[in-house]
């Protein structure tokens, strides 16, 4: 098995312009060991290959052993590419917190790809693997596949091991897929999901879940009900409520019923996500030290100063910054205040979702759900620019509300090309209960069915 004729040379002209990966293993052309290539974000472990979460600190550290989920996909006959670019361990929107290289965006290379998967979605992108792996913790797969034009998966929480995944904030993020197609998107999630030995909060979908491989609609081919967030989008530039509009109008026209809905903790969704994070960030980034991993400095006056050098050199500012706000959430005294008022707002917004969409145990007897799923924008702008045309660090932060709430409440969302808006592309997601991500793909599939998912000027597909 090897790579298909011809793509070597498409790969380095792409990859010159975008810059998604971190290492490539697909060099040697004739030699790759399958003919199923997938890319993986340099987060998530995969043996002898890099892992430096594109920080300075772990820029050599080289993986001893293999994630689940890779291990899983290996098994099945795929083989790892290479290691994808991302915002510094995973904190980002943009990919540019990156401190190893820049990924320009497949549409528009002035533009960035999107974070923190910003690799992986580019990679997809530009056809340079069918498939990748990223990480998700706010929106980190779902947005990048959004500026980019491919379909992101974000599961629901505990579905994909997370044993190989560089913990962020562990009680928020999942092992996503960023794919070419709906169809392959769903495969590669059968093939990763499931119970792992290795990490306790992963289960196996309940026996009352909708099934991974429903087709054409949602359960027995009948169009269900679509739950549509739109009096909450004020902050969509125009271009993306052009495109949201036009989901709305292609799911209609489609025979779903799209009813309105509101979800009244949306606005804190942000404020208790970036708490939540840090908090857990703080915690999760102070194994690295330079004793158990990453770069030492030079010389050292004692322990405490080694720690010191090489945190301050190894980390940059976007990683000390929420390493910072999460010492200052948890500090003895104050938990009151913001830790645990994030924790009260993470089951508002829990149960916001559980009353349109059902609760997350699917108990007899529970009422029904009023929607199958719920349809909302992804990111209020497409892809942005840099210098001028960049988007604060704030207005990044603040632009994660719609992402960041499938997190908080743990459940699955799926984002994919809705349409093409001044030449760029323009995602939406859906949200559905724990472990309907059948569902969600079914209403995607179908989508692409009728409106074929779009790609950048110069794509070739390799693969079937
Ligand atoms: N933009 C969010 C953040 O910076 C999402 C990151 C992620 O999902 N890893 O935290």
């Amino acid at each position: 098995m090897a790579l298909p004729e011809g793509f070597l040379p498409y790969y380095k002209a792409w990859e010159e312009r975008i810059g998604a990966f971190i290492e490539f293993a697909g060099e040697k052309d004739g030699e790759f060991p399958s003919s199923l290539p997938f890319a993986v974000k340099d987060n998530i472990a995969a043996r002898g290959f890099s892992l430096s979460c594109a920080s300075k600190l772990l820029e050599r550290f080289r993986s001893p052993y293999t994630a689940t989920a890779v291990r899983k996909l290996q098994a099945w006959g795929a083989a790892v590419i290479g290691k994808t670019n991302m915002d510094e361990f995973g904190m980002g929107s943009s990919t540019d917190a990156s401190a190893l290289k820049r990924t320009n965006n497949p549409w528009d290379q002035s533009r960035v790809a999107g974070g923190s998967s910003g690799g992986s979605a580019a990679a997809v992108a530009a056809g340079l693997a069918p498939f990748a792996l990223g990480s998700d913790t706010g929106g980190s797969v779902r947005q990048p596949a959004a500026f980019c034009g491919v379909v992101g998966l974000k599961p629901t929480y505990g579905a994909v091991s997370r044993y190989g995944l560089v913990a962020y904030a562990s009680s928020l993020e999942t092992i996503g897929v960023l794919a070419d197609t709906t169809a392959r998107c769903r495969s590669v999630f059968a093939v990763i999901r499931g119970k792992d030995p290795l990490d306790q909060t992963t289960a196996d979908a309940p026996a009352e879940a909708a099934p991974l491989d429903v087709t054409g609609g949602i359960t027995g081919g009948k169009k269900g009900v679509i739950g549509v967030l739109s009096a909450q989008i004020a902050t969509l530039e125009e271009e993306t409520r052009r495109g949201f509009e036009a989901a709305q109008a292609n799911l209609a026209a489609l025979g779903y019923t799209l009813i309105d809905v509101e979800l009244p903790s949306l606005k804190y969704g942000v404020p208790a996500y970036y708490t939540i994070a840090t908090a857990e960030a703080s915690a999760n980034l102070a194994r690295f030290d330079s004793i158990r991993y990453g770069a030492r400095p030079d010389w050292s006056e004692n322990p405490d100063d080694l720690i010191d050098k090489a945190r301050e050199a190894g980390f940059g500012p976007e990683v000390k910054l929420r390493i910072l706000l999460g010492t200052f959430v948890l500090r003895a005294g104050f938990q009151d205040r913001y830790y645990l008022r994030a924790q009260r707002i993470r089951s508002g917004i829990r149960r916001n979702f559980e009353e349109i969409l059902g609760d997350s145990d699917y108990a007899p007897g529970s009422p029904a759900p009023r929607c199958d799923a719920i349809l909302m924008p992804v990111f209020p702008t497409r892809a942005f620019g840099r210098g001028e045309a960049a988007l604060s660090p704030f207005a990044q932060k603040a632009a994660d509300l719609y992402t960041c709430c499938a997190n908080l409440a743990g459940l699955p969302a799926l984002s994919f090309p809705a349409s093409v808006e001044g030449g760029l592309p323009v995602g939406v997601q859906l949200l559905g209960r724990a472990f309907s991500e059948g569902t969600l793909l079914a209403i995607a599939e179908s989508y692409e069915a009728a409106h074929p998912f779009p790609h950048p000027a110069g794509y070739r597909s390799f693969w079937n």
